[in-house]
């Protein structure tokens, strides 16, 4: 199943209350392309980057078969570059700076090649640019877009328009809570669904995600771990792992969208274990599918 990820590629400045990492390779989909790689050899990537993202970074997105074609490089350009510091629960964070650089011009353009792909991820940009995406590609089987308060609060009609064209849609509980007006998570999941997808995933860092369909909610726990470096990424990655799990699967139904779920909060529990991608860099799918399996364990009860 081809797989088409758009999003931001970056550079990170990140700070947590148990150390700092400077100028670490980040973006959006370059953390859903790298989880979504252990699922699919044909990803396809569209972004834009400037002359300081060099080649060692492409040469960590070409280990993983991704095919970085379609990344358009401004030579006379800087690639964005996005600080956030995080509190003390390493739950909640601050973005102290995003410098949208070459993503400011950014014109994507979709490779021919590309136009076909069956599913369509996203990620976290201008929604403006997520619907010149839409604009480009033949009638996808699955469209999953992700977003974050930046967006709802800077382009919310853009954002709501490109939403109507969206099957899945990927937030966490503070940018439900903004999206919707509305404090009460279910009540905001009711809401966000009548603007567009049908699938609503709800994530809640450390408490878990909700995922909303019209066969009901489905919960799944965040895995505890005892020692989390840093949460960037960890949406994203998510996100690739649900993409990922469904695009294996070759169909969508309620049993296999589940089962994403807990594939996406497995990669996610991966991420945050060492700082920006590192972790995801040099995964193997036995450790992906023991950590699946732990969390189905998480919440089973042997009554024999
Ligand atoms: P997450 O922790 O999953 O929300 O994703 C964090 C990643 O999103 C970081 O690597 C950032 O580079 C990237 N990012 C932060 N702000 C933006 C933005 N406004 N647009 C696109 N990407 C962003």
């Amino acid at each position: 199943m081809s797989i088409l990820v758009v999003g931001s590629l970056a550079f990170d400045n990140i700070e947590t209350p148990f150390g700092r990492s400077d100028n670490t390779l980040g973006g959006s989909s370059t953390y859903i392309a790298l989880s979504t790689s252990y699922f699919s050899d044909d990803i396809k990537l569209v972004g834009v980057v400037g002359a300081d993202f060099d080649e060692e970074h492409f040469q960590l997105l070409h280990n993983k078969g991704i095919d970085t074609r379609g990344i358009q490089v401004v030579d006379e350009g800087k690639t964005f570059r996005w600080s956030g510091r995080y509190h003390y629960d390493m739950n909640t964070r601050d973005t102290l700076d995003t410098q949208l650089n070459v993503f400011a011009e950014f014109d994507p353009h979709v490779p021919q090649a590309y136009r076909d792909a069956r599913y369509l991820c996203l990620g976290n940009i201008d929604p403006e640019l997520q619907m010149k995406v839409l604009d480009q590609v033949s009638n996808p089987d699955l469209v999953i877009l992700d977003t974050m308060n930046f967006w709802i609060e800077g382009k919310p009609e853009a954002l709501k328009k490109t939403l109507e064209r969206v099957d899945i849609f990927i937030l966490n509980d503070s940018e439900a809570r903004l999206l919707s007006g509305n404090p009460n998570l279910v009540k905001s999941a009711r809401i966000i669904r009548k603007m567009g997808p049908k699938t609503l995933i709800i994530k809640k860092g450390e408490h878990g995600a909700l995922l909303f369909t019209d066969d009901g909610i489905f919960a799944a726990p965040a895995f505890p771990l005892e020692s989390i470096y840093d949460p960037t990424g960890a949406g994203d990655t998510f996100a690739g792992g649900f993409l990922g799990h469904l695009s294996r699967a070759g169909e969508i139904n309620d049993t296999e969208l589940r089962k994403a779920v807990l594939y996406g909060s497995a990669m996610a529990s991966f991420c945050v274990e060492k700082f920006g991608t590192e972790k995801l860099a040099g995964l193997d799918l036995l450790e992906i599918d023991d950590r699946y399996q732990s969390f189905l364990d998480l919440s089973k009860i042997d009554d024999q």
